[in-house]
């Protein structure tokens, strides 16, 4: 990861997200909501725009759309459908069912792991388009020799989630969009595959002299299908706008592409302003207006959220790293570390062994007695830390006592006084590193160690062979 710095010049981003819900319908008909199926055969009257067809409003995405909002922070309002009018060929109605001045969701925010908040302005739903494929020539439009075009996704349900311009680096607008998927998946909202293009982002990008509070003009770039993509994008347009600027040029306004092959943006057109889409109220949709039973019912059921469950281990890790509690959240592994936490394992090391020892499939099923039992062998000097790892290692794949496994891996406690008698015969038969060891060269340490390990098959604990050496080189 490369960080931007530049001291002179200040990035400001704001975000959208799209984000495809995982209903079992579309949006305004009943056809399937599905990735991947035989192009145009989940498609109706209603979602090819027929004349005639009338759209009825889908329950379940309206109650997607206010966890979403919920989850958010926001405030779910009263809200109506607009025409966003635009001709492209995968949109058959030439318009777009979307919201306008009146979103589902208004006014939230999203906390992100390393304390920083970002603002979320609304999050409103629409509909998707379809898609179309440019068919030689690369897939690049001007040289294609024919489109094909695929309405099984005309009129899937979108929320597009819309922040606040607070994020002010490449790797803060990662860890939004990470953590935007994190909460979208606990609430159960979508699939939020990015590959398939379930999450999509877009990026309003702007740079300023540092210290000022007016912003720049804005570009925003399209088609960022990855993290990857989204970083990069943002490090190329931050030193495209400085480039232009200290050149004593101006950035236009406008929609850019990126290219990912190239690593660069491209200008695609000219930004449309809202009067270009000539919205207006759709009328064939009544305004959805959710009671406040219902909203205080979806408001109950939603899950513990990411940073709530981060706080909450946070305050029961001991001195763990607040990055180290976001892996294990990010795990899933939360709940099995805080009940081997609260049955008296020690809490850095549960963190720790969460980190470095627990990332494989199916980790947060370990039986969390039994993850503690293995801590504290650990803890009381009875496995090493190279030990413990292998017991661990064994209960993941088969299971078992961690005392059980220790005894059958030959992992007997080794006591201090039988330890003290190896180092001894060390000190014996190598009087000249001793020597050294003495005389304060301390890179000898690692050779005796090694020695130790060596004379016990691994039984030695390598902290308290050190701690006799220093002992006897002291003496
Ligand atoms: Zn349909």
């Amino acid at each position: 990861m490369t960080a931007v710095v530049d001291t002179a010049w200040e990035m400001v981003v704001g975000l959208e997200v799209h984000c495809e819900l995982s209903t079992a319908t579309k949006l305004f008909c009943g056809c399937r909501n599905a990735f991947g199926d035989v192009p145009n055969t989940n498609i109706c009257p209603v979602c090819l725009g027929l004349p005639g067809s009338l759209p009825v409003v889908n329950r379940r995405a309206v109650e997607y759309a206010m966890r979403i909002g919920e989850a958010l922070h926001c405030t779910v309002e009263p809200s109506i459908f607009h025409r966003k009018n635009y001709f492209y060929p995968d949109m058959p109605k030439d318009y777009q069912v979307s919201q306008y001045d009146l979103p589902i969701n208004v006014r939230g925010w999203l906390d992100l792991p390393d304390g920083s908040r970002v603002g979320v302005t609304r999050a409103h739903m629409e509909e998707d388009t379809g898609k179309t494929t440019h068919v030689g020539g690369g897939g690049r439009i001007h040289e294609a020799g024919y489109a094909l075009v695929d309405y099984n996704r005309a009129g899937v349900p979108l929320v597009e989630i819309v922040s606040d311009p607070d994020i002010r680096s490449p790797d803060q607008a990662r860890a939004y969009v990470s953590e935007l998927r994190a909460v979208l998946e606990a609430i159960d909202v979508s699939d939020v595959k990015m590959e398939e293009g379930s999450l999509r982002v877009d990026a309003n990008v702007s740079v300023r002299r540092a210290g000022s509070d007016e912003f720049g003009t804005r570009a925003e770039i399209k088609n960022l299908n990855s993290l990857r993509s989204l970083q990069r994008a943002l490090e190329y347009e931050f030193r495209r706008q400085i480039g232009l600027l200290e050149a004593g040029q101006s950035i236009v306004q406008e929609t850019r592409h990126w290219n990912e092959e190239e690593g660069r943006t491209a200008s695609m057109r000219s930004k449309e302003e809202a009067y270009d889409y000539r919205y207006f109220p759709e009328p064939d949709l009544v305004p959805v207006e959710p009671s406040e039973a219902w909203r205080s019912e979806v408001r109950s059921s939603l899950p513990p959220l990411p940073a709530e469950r981060r706080a909450a281990l946070a305050a029961e890790a001991g001195s763990s790293s607040t990055a180290d509690v976001a892996v294990v959240v990010e795990r899933g592994l939360d709940t099995l570390v805080r009940a081997a936490i609260a049955v008296g394992a020690d809490p850095e090391r549960v963190v720790t062994h969460a980190v470095h020892n627990l990332a494989v499939e199916g980790a947060e099923h370990l039986d969390a007695r039994r993850f503690a039992s293995l801590v504290k062998l650990e803890t009381d000097g009875k496995l090493t830390a190279t030990q413990a790892k292998k017991v661990l290692s064994e209960m993941l794949e088969r299971g078992g006592d961690p005392a059980d496994i220790a005894a059958a891996l030959g992992f007997e406690a080794m006591d201090e006084s039988a330890l003290a008698a190896v180092v001894d015969q060390l000190i014996a038969d190598n009087p000249a590193e001793f020597d050294r060891l003495k005389s304060g060269d301390h890179k000898v340490m690692g050779f005796f160690v090694g020695q130790a390990m060596k004379a016990t098959q691994g039984k030695a604990d390598g902290k308290v062979v050190t701690a006799l050496l220093r002992e006897r080189a002291s003496s």
